[in-house]
This record gives structure tokens, C-alpha cells and sequence, in this order.
């Protein structure tokens, strides 16, 4: 499949990948787009001229909407026939765009003049600890090798509910924190700017239809509320978390700012890139067992651009496939109890780390709390991150000839206040 649009076989966004998000042209209210190489495709155009006018979508106009959200309470046959829409009017066969100027005019815009916005109004957000390799380093941190994972975590994939107004989308600079610190061998804390910034690099989904309150979703139809998948930045101040609560951050030490990318890359998308989940041991409790329970191979890297490198450096390399828990199995645990999802929910992975020393999601673990600091290639060295320091986050998944991207999440770290 092709489309008419010039995409290079490095771009994140070729026709086979189609992302969803919320963009605003210069000239122009926020609405729903798709990003096709370095152009956005503006689908409020494409509704007002009834390309979208099938059953799926119930007589409803989503996209000249500021978020995603009515859209994404259609469910999953509209989003299926939306993309097939798409899909259809960009591919290099189909004249309806092509061979109009006037009307390729309107419906395209060069990215690099939009402003970006949030995908979704989101209502409530949480934040799984589902990488084995993350939970094992910070738990061998906390209390050593042998205990280093809590004896329910192969049970069931740990989460704390976080805090929704913080999140912001890619590009947005995040300030550095006061909070309440205890330096070594005090018993008092003391009052101030965070000493040990991170980053943590994860992946997030977005929850499409809900689930009344008291109906749980079963693990074999998680798949039908689960939109698609994000890029995110859990920004965390550790001397905080220390003081506060470890080692899950449910406050201060995580609430201040959490950065999501703009294009939402859709679970058709990334369909020819599925995996099983490996073999589970032990092996979880009925609720969270599917027998094509599943994983993607999505490669993930963290890029590190200080005020004196000459050009960014990538500080990790880890996969998707560090998560221990499926994106099934998170779901299907968070309404176990009854609690009830809603369109534009977000649902975050935890960092993922792997295996080995240079697959760590976090300073935390890269630096082991500091003790090995990073050296960059000028000579610089991190413990943690400074001021003036751009973190970005950025993934894709690799086919024959293209690749399935989710762009970026960036953010660049202001002294505190
Ligand atoms: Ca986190």
C-alpha cells in the first residue's frame, strides 16, 4: 500500500500507521487530524463533506472536536471504518484527493505550522509497575536481591492512580519541583527544589467505550476499549518519592507534570507488529488469563540533549516487550473490582527497562541512584537531570521497507521557581 503524500522509509507516519490527534492550524480552531509523512490530514474538512457519513459513526460529528473523546466512545467499528476512510482517500490509487488541488489546499497541513494538542480530555489516569526488570532494580535498591519484588507482584499487575490536570502534551517545558527532601543522616526534612530529576520512559493507552461502575471487562474483550498507544514521560522527583513513599509515586513526587506525545497510533496500526505473551510464572488467576493474550514489538529510546552537547544522545534502548503484564491483563484487572473506565481514560505501562544495563527506562536505574553516573560524549556527566536539559522519548515498530512511529515526547526541565 502506497500513498500519493512523499513519506521517507525513516518516517514514523506512513500510510500503514495513520495516528490520531488533536492539532490546530494557524489559522484555524483545534480539531481531529491524521499524520501521513510530514503532513497532517485535517478529518473535520473530510466530515463536513460527508466522508464519514456511514452507519459507524450514527449520524455523530467527532472530528471537528477539540479532543478525541466523542470519537473515541464510538468504539472500535467506527475507528475501524474511519481508518479505512483514510486509509482509502490517501492511498496513490484513489483520485478524490489526489486529483484535487483546491481540496488537497484545505485538507493538508505542513506539521511543522500546526500546534499540537492533547489527544483527549483525560479524565482519570493510572500508572502500572509492570516491567520485571524496572520493579527488580528499584526493588533490589529498597531492600536487596533476595526481596526485591513484593510477593504479589507475578499476581497482579501493581498500579496507583495518578493525577490527570498534570498531564500535558510533547513540547511543553516541565519545572522543576519543590517539595519536602531528608538529607542523609538527618532525621528532619528540609524545604526545597528537587535535587534527583528523572525521567521515565513509558508507554500509555487510551481507553475508548467504558464500563458501567460494578460491571468488570473481561480479559477476552480488553482489546475492544482500548483505543491506542502513546509515548509518555513520567517526569519524578526521587528525593521527593524517597521521603514521601516508596517505591510507587501516588503524590507529590510524581504529580507535578507528566508528558504524553500528540498522535495517538491506533491498535490496527500496530496489528502486524503483535507478539504473544511469553509464558507467565506463575501462571496469574483465571480473570487475567487469555490464551491469545499479546505484546508488541515496539523499539524505544530515550534521547538526552544538554545545553552543551552538540546533538542529542540516546541514553536507553529498550522494547515494549519488557513489559511483564499485557495491556489486557491491566485492564482487565483495573475493573475486576467494578471500577468503571471512561472514553479518554488513560492508562500508563510503568517504565520499561530491560535486561540489561543500557535497556533502563530511568536515571534511577542507569545511574543506580546516582552511584554510576552517566558520562555523555563531551565529557559531561549526569546523576540526574539539570536544568536546561531536554529529554525526549521516542518509539517505533520496524516492518519490511517502513516503520510504524509514534513520533516523539519531549520536554526541557526549568530551574524551580
Ligand atoms: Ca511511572
Amino acid at each position: 500500500m502506497k500513498s500519493f503524500i512523499d513519506v521517507a522509509p525513516a518516517s514514523h507516519f506512513p500510510i500503514q500507521n495513520l495516528p490520531f490527534g488533536i492539532f490546530k492550524p494557524a489559522n484555524g480552531s483545534a480539531r481531529v487530524g491524521v499524520a501521513i509523512g510530514e503532513l497532517v490530514l485535517d478529518l473535520a474538512v473530510l466530515e463536513e463533506r460527508g466522508h464519514f457519513r456511514v452507519p459507524e459513526f450514527d449520524g455523530r460529528n467527532v472530528f471537528s472536536a477539540d479532543s478525541l473523546n466523542s470519537f473515541l466512545a464510538l468504539g472500535r467499528p467506527a475507528w475501524r471504518k474511519a481508518r479505512a476512510v483514510t486509509q482509502h482517500l490517501l492511498n496513490s490509487e484513489t483520485p478524490i484527493l489526489r486529483d484535487d488541488a483546491e481540496l488537497r489546499a484545505r485538507v493538508f497541513h505542513a506539521q511543522k505550522d500546526v500546534t499540537m494538542q492533547l489527544p483527549a480530555r483525560i479524565g482519570d489516569y493510572t500508572d502500572f509497575y509492570s516491567s520485571y526488570h524496572h520493579a527488580h532494580n528499584v526493588g533490589t535498591m529498597l531492600r536487596g536481591p533476595d526481596n526485591a519484588l513484593m510477593p504479589n507482584w507475578k499476581w497482579l499487575p501493581v498500579a496507583y492512580h495518578g493525577r490527570a490536570s498534570s498531564i500535558v502534551v510533547s513540547g511543553t517545558d516541565v519545572r522543576r519541583p519543590h517539595g519536602q527532601t531528608r538529607p542523609p543522616d538527618s532525621a528532619a526534612p528540609v524545604f526545597g527544589a528537587s535535587r534527583s530529576f528523572d525521567f521515565e520512559l513509558e508507554t500509555a493507552f487510551l481507553i475508548g467505550p467504558g464500563n458501567p461502575l460494578g460491571s468488570p471487562i473481561a480479559i477476552d474483550q480488553a482489546a475492544h476499549h482500548i483505543f491506542g498507544l502513546v509515548m509518555m514521560n513520567d517526569w519524578s522527583a526521587r528525593d521527593v518519592q524517597a521521603w514521601e513513599y516508596q517505591p510507587l509515586g501516588p503524590f507529590l513526587a510524581k504529580n507535578f507534570c507528566t508528558s504524553i506525545s500528540p498522535w495517538v497510533v491506533t491498535l490496527e496500526a500496530l496489528e502486524p507488529f503483535r507478539k504473544p505473551l511469553p509464558t507467565q510464572d506463575p501462571e496469574p488467576l483465571p480473570y487475567l488469563r487469555a490464551p491469545d493474550d499479546f505484546t508488541y514489538d515496539i523499539q524505544l529510546e530515550a534521547h538526552l540533549q544538554t545545553r552543551t552537547l552538540t546533538a542529542p544522545h540516546t541514553i536507553t534502548r529498550t522494547n515494549f516487550q519488557n513489559l511483564y503484564w499485557s495491556i489486557a491483563q491491566q485492564l482487565a484487572h483495573h475493573t475486576v473490582n467494578g471500577c468503571n473506565l471512561q472514553p479518554g481514560d488513560l492508562l500508563a505501562s510503568g517504565t520499561i527497562s530491560g535486561a540489561t544495563e543500557d535497556s533502563r527506562g530511568c536515571m534511577l536505574e542507569l545511574t543506580w541512584r546516582g552511584a554510576n553516573p552517566l558520562t555523555l560524549p563531551n565529557g559531561e556527566t549526569r546523576k540526574w537531570l539539570e536544568d536546561g536539559d531536554r529529554l525526549t522519548i521516542t518509539g517505533w515498530a520496524q516492518a519490511d521497507g517502513y516503520r510504524v512511529g509514534f513520533g516523539e515526547v519531549t520536554g526541557q526541565i526549568l530551574p524551580a521557581a
